[in-house]
């Protein structure tokens, strides 16, 4: 079904059966309101995606590149998600940013590795970011706009989009434009961002790297943040201390470490 039939349909009731079932994610157990499939996000994303791999450019060194993708790769296998068709691209801006676009699409900034003191760090953005893919993060962000742009603004819908939308504006400017215009990688809402940090824990443990320095990043994220350059991933990862605390809570619950 394509977004104009959805948003139509929402309009006139026709998809309100469909509404009215949530979709439980067998990653996460968690009920969520999903107007569209996978597929259906990742082709809109496409057009998003070549862009900005057109318009920033990409790293020419491959020392860099294989650090980031081994670090991928062997993230992802403890998302289980090593078997899918990945495109990663390292982009050679001071830019201390990474994010995921719908369709296995990962971008990551110059400037967020050179922050990262270690490959575990690095996991822990990587871990973050496959969180989002897994949880399904953008098919829920972009379903609950849909529905709240098509009027739909009643019972739990309405407690979904008021949580999800209100932490949109002010962050929006950080992101790339062509990103920006199509939508695709809005920033996550608070809730969406402690999952994939929760996840991205589980997926650092399972492939063996050391899930304190998770905690560590966020520590690093919130000097930066103190200082000349605040960093973009910021803007749209909000919170670094409590965020810090929530994660050393969390992996020490889990025991995974103490700390
Ligand atoms: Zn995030």
């Amino acid at each position: 079904m394509s977004r104009r039939a959805i948003i139509t349909g929402i309009a006139a009731g026709s998809v309100l059966p469909f509404v009215s079932s949530c979709t439980t994610n067998p990653e996460t157990g968690r009920s969520q309101f999903l107007l569209m499939g996978d597929a259906e996000v990742a082709s809109m994303a496409t057009a998003a995606w070549s862009d900005m791999k057109s318009q920033t450019p990409q790293t020419s060194n491959s020392a860099l590149r294989n650090r980031v993708l081994n670090v991928w790769n062997r993230t992802a296998k403890g998302a289980k998600r090593d078997h899918e068709q990945w495109d990663v691209a390292v982009f050679d801006t001071d830019d201390v940013n990474a994010f995921v676009m719908p369709g296995n699409r990962v971008g990551v900034y110059r400037g967020i590795t050179e922050l990262t003191e270690n490959d575990d760090q690095l996991s822990s953005v990587l871990g973050h970011e496959a969180g989002h893919v897994t949880g399904r993060h953008a098919a829920e962000r972009m379903s609950v706009q849909m529905a709240a742009s098509a009027g739909m603004m009643a019972g739990q819908i309405a407690v979904a989009s008021s949580e999800e939308l209100s932490k949109y504006g002010s962050a929006i400017g950080a992101l790339g434009g062509a990103a920006v215009q199509f939508g695709v990688v809005l920033p996550y809402s608070r809730n969406h961002e402690l999952e994939a940090d929760r996840l991205g824990v589980d997926y650092m443990h399972n492939a063996g790297y050391d899930v304190r320095q998770s905690v560590r990043l966020w520590e690093l994220m919130d000097a930066q943040s103190k200082g000349q350059r605040p960093a973009e991933f910021m803007s749209t990862h909000p919170d670094p201390t409590r965020r810090a605390e929530e994660l050393r809570q969390y992996i020490n619950a889990r025991g995974y470490a103490m700390m």
